[in-house]
């Protein structure tokens, strides 16, 4: 950053629009939004560091101030809420020249728009290190409503919305340096917040259990089933997978473990009662957005995954390891 940090408040400060729920914004010492009666404040922090969360040589930056807005707000979804505003903390190098903040700035402002969301606040300083950035958002969900990890029952269905595997895909080309089809990049570098599932799952207490899928189906459905103390079955056959997806996997068929592990897809991962069935097809189909039943919450407290004969299936560990040890982690 060259220019002083006080001059780029004050152009973040003139660019920011106001929200509707927004009391006071930036430029005090603290931000305030209304609380309507009735409903809860849900707020989550995400820190991502460049060289760790993301590389800036494989980056665009403004599809980096896109992903960092989305994923964030993408919590906010998991747990059934609407989100209302984000605060955003920059740590930044002298290596990024003012053009790059400002191309950060504009993904960010981008997002913002795109989901309706304001800028409340954040803080802003030099980082002798690499970039630093953090992101806290803050929604509203019905009092009593917020959909967590924990309440997944016996017999409930799993469902899963979007295609599995795209992004983990995308990143594994990145890092054997191939050639990316723009769909695949895009799910990997501007993923969608599932905003309008996410909250009309939780107004209508559709949901049980829900997070969003950052680490890969195997890993998150492993944090819902410890939440809520169960198991799983799922079965291979209804994995959603895109066509480019398919194509690839029928060209290197063990490809298809990135639908298992593969990370950063930020669909939502649910569950419900069986009863919801015909609401939920309902709803996939008024959103535009497809909602697979995947499998059924167990009363052991194994996952397993099952391949079309019935037989158990695991996914190859290695790859599970490659990704594990890769220098870039998921985003939050
Ligand atoms: P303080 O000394 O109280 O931390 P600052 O000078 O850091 O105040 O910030 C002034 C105002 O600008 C505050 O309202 C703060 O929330 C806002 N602000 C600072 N940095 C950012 C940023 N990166 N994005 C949005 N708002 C910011
Ligand atoms: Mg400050």
């Amino acid at each position: 950053m060259k220019s002083g940090e006080f001059d780029l408040i004050e152009w973040i400060h003139r660019r920011a629009e106001k929200g509707s729920l927004q009391r006071i914004g930036i430029g005090d010492d603290c931000s305030s939004i209304t609380v309507p009666s009735d409903y809860e404040l849900l707020t989550s922090t995400d820190l991502l560091l460049e060289n760790i969360h993301f590389r800036l040589d494989w980056t665009d930056l403004f599809q980096l101030g896109e992903k960092s807005v989305s994923v964030n707000i993408s919590d906010i979804s998991a747990m059934g809420g609407r989100p209302v505003c984000v605060h955003l903390g920059l740590g930044l190098p002298d290596f990024l020249s003012d053009a790059q903040v400002t191309e950060y700035l504009d993904g960010v402002f981008s997002a913002l728009r795109r989901y309706d969301v304001f800028l409340a606040g954040g803080d802003t300083c030099r980082s002798s290190g690499p970039l630093m950035i953090s992101i806290t958002v803050q929604g509203l969900c019905l009092s009593g409503r917020a959909v967590m990890r924990s309440g997944a029952l016996c017999g409930d269905d799993i469902w899963v919305s979007g295609t599995l595997g795209d992004s983990g895909l995308a990143l594994r080309f990145l890092q054997q340096k191939k050639a990316l089809l723009p769909s695949l990049a895009n799910r990997h570098f501007r993923p969608e917040a599932r905003v309008a599932l996410g909250r009309v799952l939780g107004e209508k207490n559709l949901a049980s259990a829900m997070l969003d899928l950052s680490d890969g189906l195997a890993g998150d459905m492993r944090h819902l089933l410890r939440a809520s103390q169960v198991g799983a079955q799922i079965q291979l056959v209804h994995l959603p997978l895109s066509e480019d997806f398919k194509k690839f996997c029928d060209a290197e068929p063990e490809l298809f473990d990135l639908a298992l592990v593969g990370g950063e897809d930020y669909e939502l991962l649910f569950t419900s009662a069986q009863e919801n069935r015909v609401a939920l097809e309902v709803l996939s189909k008024e959103l535009n957005l497809p909602l697979s039943r995947i499998g059924i919450i167990t009363d052991e407290t194994s996952l397993d995954f099952r391949d079309a004969d019935g037989e158990i299936y695991a996914p190859g560990i290695k790859g599970y390891d490659h990704f594990a040890s890769t220098e870039e982690h998921h985003f939050g």
